[in-house]
């Protein structure tokens, strides 16, 4: 290891052999976290190159279980993003997948920070499972059509190990190490095509529209090595998507838009992403998948396979059928414009960390979250607000919370006088042919 170390230190490319030995090493335990740490530092100053992170990617994806999903008939199609606020996508675009007949067996994670995750929304749902044997999940991928589940035990345990050491040593936000974390979970999980939400903008991982396409083009890369079918769209998370921040709200927002009545940029984002997944499964060209995710929305078939989802695996859909009966927290609060004017950007990761504030995140892993605390945004960037007038309802069942919360919220709005340009939804698309930008 110490040899390992001393050859990236110098700037030297890592060969199969050492990255091999390397993650073996962190996973078994052998690599003291000291000099696992050290190396981390070194690829943090000096990089990886494409073909040092697609074999670090295969190694890690190999470090533990992989899913091998062949007994379902059908191209799988998966989907990744990258994290944000509001990002309720998942809830939506896969049961308008699933409805067009395509598989979708997806794996998702837990919020942490500032950014949700897919399986604590889930669990909003009373009843709802998130952890199953294997066998049980295909079932209701080839009955169903789709099954979202948490990510199981032993997938990718070297990537557990490294992103705690990443987290701890201020070595997350490098692009290669950020790479091989995501696409080896993704690589383990077995679909065969894989559509990246790569966000951008002051609530994403990557600020810089730059960044967030080198990071894509990498992915997609990794992807493509090993015969996935790739796609990365590039998508706006300079505003939180849609409305709702937070579980409870997010998933009634989820239903409001899977029934057509959802707000235009959350409706907008997810058809794409859909779109872009029926691509993928070779359903036809791009405007031909639009036109057909459109209609399994406008149809309703795209709400029933959420439900028909939700039942099998284990929770009630009166929730879905009226909202309402999710249950709302017992304190709410109004912020209200400090002055008059424009609404010209919103940090959205502060305004994430203000929904953990009223108790819909996690500060650490092991901390409990509350369902029915969020954020209601009742104005956004682009916006106009007269001074008093309210910009966001607060949900919580912690008194106390409020006025952290209003006041990190406040923090975040800047309200200017002329109205900010039109900011764009989907930046980029990256596959292996390339980037169009839009
Ligand atoms: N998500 C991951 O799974 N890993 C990273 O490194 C960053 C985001």
């Amino acid at each position: 290891m110490y040899d390992v170390i001393m050859k990236k230190r110098s700037g030297g490319k890592l060969a199969g052999e050492e990255l091999r030995f390397l993650v073996e090493g962190i996973t078994s335990g052998e690599i003291p976290d000291y000099q696992t740490s050290a190396l981390l530092m070194a690829i943090y100053f000096k990089g990886m190159d494409a073909e040092e992170t697609a074999l670090l990617t295969h190694y890690m994806a190999h470090s533990g279980d992989t899913v091998d999903l062949s007994s379902i008939p059908g191209i799988k199609v998966d989907k990744h993003s990258t994290g944000g606020v509001g990002d309720k996508t998942s809830l939506i675009a896969g049961p308008i997948v699933a409805s067009c007949g395509v598989p979708v067996a997806k794996m998702s994670g837990r919020g942490l920070g500032h950014t949700g995750g897919t399986v604590d929304k889930l669990e909003s749902i009373p009843g709802f499972q998130v952890s199953m044997e294997p066998e049980r999940f295909f079932s209701i991928v080839r009955d169903v059509g789709i099954a979202i589940i948490g990510q199981t035990g032993n997938i990718a345990p070297a990537d557990k190990k490294l992103y705690a050491l990443r987290d701890v040593t201020a070595t997350v936000d490098n692009l290669s190490l950020i790479a091989s974390s995501i696409m080896s979970k993704k690589l383990a999980a077995g679909s065969d095509a894989i559509l990246l939400d790569v966000k951008t903008g002051s609530g994403a991982f990557m600020k810089e529209l730059e960044d967030s396409i080198d990071l894509a083009r990498s992915m997609v890369s990794i992807g493509e090595r090993v015969g996935k079918r790739m796609v990365a769209l590039i998508t706006d998370m300079d505003v939180p998507l849609g409305r709702a921040i937070g579980n409870s709200l997010e998933v009634a927002e989820a239903v409001q838009t899977l029934k057509g009545q959802g707000p235009g940029d959350l409706t907008e984002v997810c058809l794409t992403l859909a779109a872009n997944m029926l691509v993928l499964a070779d359903k036809g060209p791009l405007d031909a998948c639009m036109a057909l995710a459109r209609d399994a929305v406008a149809s309703g078939r795209a709400f029933q396979k959420l439900k028909d989802m939700v039942r099998a695996q284990g929770g009630r859909t009166d929730v879905l059928d009226d909202t309402g009966k999710l249950g709302e927290a017992s304190v709410t609060g109004i912020v209200a414009a400090p002055a008059d004017g424009y609404i010209t950007h919103m940090g959205t990761e502060t305004c994430g960390m203000a929904s953990v504030a009223l108790g819909a995140g996690r500060v650490k892993k092991e901390d409990a979250i509350d369902h029915s605390a969020g954020i209601l945004l009742l104005k956004k960037t682009g916006d106009r607000v007269r001074q008093g007038e309210p910009i966001a309802r607060l949900y919580t069942n912690k008194p106390a919370s409020i006025q952290e919360a209003e006041a990190m919220l406040l923090e975040a709005v800047t309200i200017e006088v002329s109205a900010p340009a039109e900011a764009k939804l989907i930046y980029a698309r990256v596959t292996a042919d390339g980037v169009e930008r839009y």
